[in-house]
């Protein structure tokens, strides 16, 4: 079974680390496509005051010369709060006989029991944990025993099946954030190497004035 793999952040901005991460997870679990979606309205944190659809402009120039990659804008199209549910719930109807697989940091999966709908989220996709080359993970107690019994260490598995497993993926992870590049731009340092020259070639100062803005003005 073919399977399509979503990746999706605030991507305030999209960087080298969401982007090995993506072609990674791509080549180890041999999947078809992958989806990164840029998140519109979270509703667990704020995304820094720029445009959803300049943070997909962004993702637009990473991905130009990738092969199997989608930047996917269904959530910025989609009015209301960016639930994960209703994203899979629309992949699953566009790919009815794929297996869809969910990429998520380590940091998403400790809180995963305070998304909307999660204990549905694994009949619609399988889950895969990035996380750090010998780190050792765990269901959160709140998750444990809805997790219990599915986990897997067989990226093959998640071909067998459409839904329903969980696994960690050990990769060896690039120190950078979105928030140190923020940091970087606002002492007036460069993020060369941090995210793709593509998208460091077109940032503008009215970019910059917007992503250094203070997070605590930060709303929706
Ligand atoms: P911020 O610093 O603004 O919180 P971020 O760099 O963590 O942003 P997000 O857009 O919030 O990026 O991340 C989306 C997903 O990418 C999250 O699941 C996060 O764990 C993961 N991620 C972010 N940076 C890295 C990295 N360097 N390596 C691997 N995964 C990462």
């Amino acid at each position: 079974m073919k399977a399509i793999g979503i990746f999706g952040g605030a991507f305030a901005p999209f960087h080298n680390g969401h982007l090995r991460v993506a072609i990674e997870c791509r080549e180890r679990l041999d999947l078809s496509v992958m989806h990164l979606i840029p998140t519109a309205n979270p509703p667990h944190r704020t995304v820094a005051r720029v445009s959803a659809q300049r943070r997909l402009e962004w993702l637009r120039l990473a991905l130009r010369k990738e092969k199997g990659f989608v930047a996917d804008d269904r959530e910025i199209l989609r009015q209301g709060t960016s639930f994960t549910f209703d994203t899979l719930t629309e992949l699953r109807a566009q790919y009815p006989k794929a297996s869809l697989v969910l990429i998520m940091g380590a940091d998403a999966f400790a809180h995963l029991h305070t998304w909307h709908r999660w204990k549905e989220l694994l009949n619609l996709a399988h889950l895969v944990v990035i996380a750090r080359k010998g780190a050792k993970l765990d269901a959160s107690a709140e998750c444990a025993s809805t997790l219990e019994g599915l986990r897997t260490t067989d990226p093959d598995a998640l071909h067998n099946a459409p839904a329903g497993l969980w696994m960690q993926l050990d990769l060896p992870l690039l120190d950078i954030s979105s928030t140190r590049i923020r940091r970087l731009l606002k002492k007036k340092q460069s993020v060369r190497g941090l995210l793709p020259d593509a998208i460091l070639n077109h940032i503008t100062a009215a970019d910059i004035a917007v992503l250094t803005q203070d997070e605590d003005a930060t709303t929706h």
